[in-house]
């Protein structure tokens, strides 16, 4: 089990790493992590460089926030998907050009290519346009996550969701190449999209991809 200070820590990490890994530039993204009785957000508009874990907030799940500098601004729905997500270990927020892109359009991601499985179902959603920090955006995010673990924001950008922040970092990367392969496949019409029948058999195959039986390693 990690301390506070360790996920302190990896908040910074996953903050640099979103930038670092191209799917977010300058303080536009935001991450969360749940601990205790609530959860570590990032501060409100202060550079990743600059961030030292004193400057990580503590949220409890009445929507107050203990440290020196206010929470991000777009806490309220890192607040709610974990108030009613219990899968939901991270969060993290980014306005990765492709996916944003996508989103001006209110498109989400149909069944283009068998990965948008990754997000737990048979397409991403993208939730209607509402201002930034608003309880209505949170409330069709919460709604477009909806047995899935990312959505799109439109106008705005994407949430992924995960296990931990390395599993939703990785996730807001998955969706950004599937946004710019959607967005190429668009150049020449709309794709045609896999059947559910094809879908639900590529998400049963999901739950055990990837796992390795234990094997012992002679080093
Ligand atoms: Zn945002």
């Amino acid at each position: 089990m990690k301390t506070t200070y360790g996920l302190r820590l990896d908040v910074i990490e996953t903050c640099r790493a979103m930038n670092a890994r191209g799917v977010n530039t300058g303080k536009a993204g935001n991450v969360s992590v749940r601990v205790n009785e609530g959860y570590l957000i990032t501060p409100s508009g202060l550079a990743y460089d600059a961030m030292v874990p004193a400057h990580i907030c503590q949220m409890n799940m009445n929507g107050e926030s203990a440290g020196p500098l206010a929470p991000s601004s777009e806490w309220r729905f890192h607040h709610d998907i974990f108030a009613v997500r219990a899968d939901v270990q991270a969060i993290v927020h980014t306005h990765s050009t492709n996916a944003a892109a996508l989103s001006t359009h209110g498109r989400g991601i149909p069944a283009f290519h068998y990965m948008v499985a990754v997000a737990g179902g048979r397409d991403i959603a993208c939730a209607p346009y509402a201002t930034f920090g608003s309880q209505a955006l949170s409330d069709g995010a919460v709604k477009a996550l909806r047995e899935r673990k990312a959505c799109l924001l439109a106008h705005h950008g994407v949430i992924a969701t995960g296990a931990s922040l390395h599993e939703a970092l990785d996730l807001a990367c998955e969706v950004e190449q599937l946004a710019t392969m959607y967005l190429a496949a668009l150049r020449i019409g709309e794709p045609p999209v896999l059947s559910n029948v094809e879908m639900d058999r590529v998400l049963d195959k999901f739950k055990t991809y990837g796992q390795q039986p234990e094997v012992e390693v002679a080093l």
